[in-house]
């Protein structure tokens, strides 16, 4: 089980990192990681691992940690005016101070009423929202291809994986697949569909989602491409 130990200081020439370090008694090593998502580096600790050679080893990395650090793309908080991913297309975002209707979309401009102070909150919420409603609806029209059921989608803001899915039709989801284009979103979503038939990544898994995802090596591609630009976006 993972649990967080504490945080440690890297620093790089005038740079300073914070490095958090996590026991993990599944790790077999020490191990660096990136979490892009908090834009921290992660050390993985093996239960019996001494914590002084493990700081040793990051700070030994600096310059990974850095570099890796400064390649993330800018962070981007949602605003006003801000031109935005949304399933496959483009909205403009833009704040009504007048309106009571919540958050909609209304020819391709993404309006959001209340006080300016929340309207990231608010963005981000509708749009996990929006991929919840799609990815549920998605994954459905794939189940009923394959002959499988699903009973529930849950989207969260996963750090490892961009899905799950458990043996009782339950898939999870991350929700910043709603900035990826559909194609990728659909793959994801196809791949979980597709583990309703095969537990594993077997080669007869792996004909079940090209049956249903025929270009799934191109999406597959894109997202590990693109996973740090999908993790740039944030409501803080
Ligand atoms: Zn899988």
């Amino acid at each position: 089980m993972k649990q967080t130990d504490q945080t440690i200081s890297v620093c790089y020439g005038t740079a300073i990192f914070p490095v958090s370090v996590q026991k993990n008694s599944r790790a077999k090593r020490v191990r660096l990681k990136i979490n892009r998502k908090l834009r921290q580096a992660i050390l993985v600790l093996p239960q019996k691992a001494s914590f002084q050679t493990a700081c040793n080893f990051a700070r030994s990395k600096a310059e990974w940690i850095a570099r890796q650090l400064d390649c993330l793309p800018e962070k981007q908080i949602f605003h006003e005016n801000m031109s935005l991913p949304f399933l496959g297309n483009t909205v403009l975002v833009h704040h009504s101070l007048t309106a009571k209707r919540g958050v909609w979309i209304d020819q391709n401009v993404l309006w959001v009423s209340g006080k300016k102070e929340h309207l990231a909150r608010r963005v981000q919420d509708f749009l996990k929202k929006s991929f919840s409603v799609y990815s549920l609806k998605k994954a459905r029209q794939f189940a009923q291809k394959i002959n499988v059921k699903v009973q529930r989608v849950t989207v969260r803001d996963t750090v490892s994986r961009w899905g799950s899915c458990s043996k009782s039709g339950r898939l999870n989801l991350s929700w910043r697949l709603v900035f990826a284009p559909l194609s990728v979103a659909d793959y994801v979503i196809a791949h979980e569909v597709s583990h309703l038939c095969e537990m594993n990544h077997s080669s007869a898994f792996w004909k079940v989602v090209e049956m249903l995802c025929p270009d799934y090596q191109k999406e597959e591609l894109w997202l590990k491409k693109n996973a740090a630009y999908l993790y740039s976006f944030s409501d803080k």
